[in-house]
């Protein structure tokens, strides 16, 4: 379901995932606000991502099948939604959706970068942003994430609520 939010296939935004986190805030960081804040936030869809960034998921055939099918299994949703509810389906069950979703990570990438606090003094410039934290479920706690990236709670002072972490937690069990 998160591939419909275009962002590309869980492949594909790992590999640029990576590769913002080998290069955080320089030339070389894939959505570096140095690319300009137009581009980040717009453009992310012309993002290239190199496959060198996902070596173990590309011996996963689940991943490199959603990969591979990333644009037929957008349609046949799209299909679905038309079947289902017409015009608004489309509209309303797959554009309104993917707009909010792929902006939201767009704005973790450009006002994530330059507005809020820090809980830590990362080598980036990466912020924690109140209105993004809960925004975005606990993405926005994105200096806490750049401080401990394997670390899926980004929460981390009793006022950082992390929806993310919270339904991680939940389907661990
Ligand atoms: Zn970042």
């Amino acid at each position: 379901m998160g591939s419909l939010g275009g962002n590309g296939s869980p492949l594909a935004w790992v590999a640029i995932h990576r590769e913002h986190h080998r290069f955080t805030d320089m030339d070389k960081d894939p959505h570096g606000l140095s690319k300009g804040f137009f581009r980040v936030q717009f453009g992310s869809f012309i993002d290239t991502p190199k496959i060198r960034y996902v070596p173990d998921l590309l011996r996963s055939k689940f991943h490199v099948t959603l990969h591979q099918y990333y644009w037929l299994y957008n349609v046949a949703y799209l299909i679905l939604m038309y079947s289902l509810f017409g015009v608004p389906g489309i509209i309303f069950g797959y554009f309104v959706p993917t707009l909010l979703v792929w902006h939201a990570g767009s704005f973790i990438n450009t006002i994530n970068h330059r507005l809020g606090y820090r809980n830590f003094e990362t080598k980036d410039l990466s912020t924690n942003n109140l209105v993004l934290g809960y925004l975005v479920s606990g993405e926005g706690w994105h200096n806490n994430h750049h401080a401990s990236v394997s670390d899926p709670q980004f929460g981390k002072k009793w006022w950082e609520f992390d929806l993310g972490y919270q339904i991680i937690k939940l389907i661990r069990k």
